[in-house]
């Protein structure tokens, strides 16, 4: 048996302090985790439950990329998150028993074509053009460890000027959550990312702009914009 050409590279993301890769299968996010960022959308932060949507796993790009200014969009949206890469899954997993499931975490931002998801919005359609885009779900090097910092500060800042500064502890969703209310749909699986939520503070960017993406205890994620 062959492919009838070679299939596509193995999606994967950088370690901290190790040459070896964390290989990608799938990538979650979370949508409006910080009440300060939900209510900047105009939305309520109590009212609703947690939203999910997905990115392909080659969407991830390594630290210190050059990402090109995507096709498609006049307003391209940073959104600095804690991303969290499971070890393992399950359905169904009860919180007590979801850090368990934990590998490592990572600093990452979810890039938004923001006009294309307020359309979406707009007419009750699929976010997919919006998030799921190529090289939107650049990655920092992954630390292995089971929690981050109950309290970290996270920030994010484009050639210099902060845009986003809050804390891991304000997010409405905890990990444990999180991965408990995934696992009511998903089947998890080991190499799955999942990105957690951005707090207030997003932007647009543009060619030439450089983007440093930090959260305490982990390595720091930077990419450019290219013109
Ligand atoms: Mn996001």
């Amino acid at each position: 048996m062959g492919y009838v050409f070679d299939p596509p590279k193995q999606a994967s993301v950088a370690l901290a302090g190790s040459d070896k890769r964390f290989p990608v299968r799938r990538i979650f996010c979370v949508g409006r985790n910080y009440a300060d960022h939900v209510r900047e959308m105009g939305n309520d932060p109590k009212s609703e439950p947690p939203i999910f949507f997905t990115k392909p796993a080659d969407a991830v790009v390594d630290s210190g990329a050059a990402i090109a200014y995507p096709q498609n969009t006049s307003n391209f949206h940073h959104e600095v998150e804690l991303v969290v890469a499971l070890g393992k899954g399950g359905k169904d997993i009860a919180e007590k028993d979801a850090m368990a499931c934990v590998w490592g975490y990572a600093v990452g931002v979810d890039l938004t074509r923001r006009d294309r998801q307020a359309e979406a919005k707009q007419g009750g359609q699929p976010w997919d053009v919006a998030k799921a885009f190529d090289s939107s779900a650049p990655c920092g090097a992954l630390t292995q460890m089971n929690a981050p910092p109950a309290s970290a500060r996270i920030r994010l800042s484009v050639n210099d000027a902060v845009k986003q500064d809050a804390n891991i502890s304000e997010m409405i969703w905890t990990v444990p959550e999180i991965i408990a209310a995934l696992s009511k749909s998903w089947e998890l699986k080991a190499g799955d990312l999942i990105f957690t939520g951005t707090p207030s503070g997003v932007s647009a960017l543009k060619a030439g702009d450089a983007v440093v993406a930090e959260i305490e205890g982990l390595e720091a994620l930077r990419f450019t914009i290219a013109r």
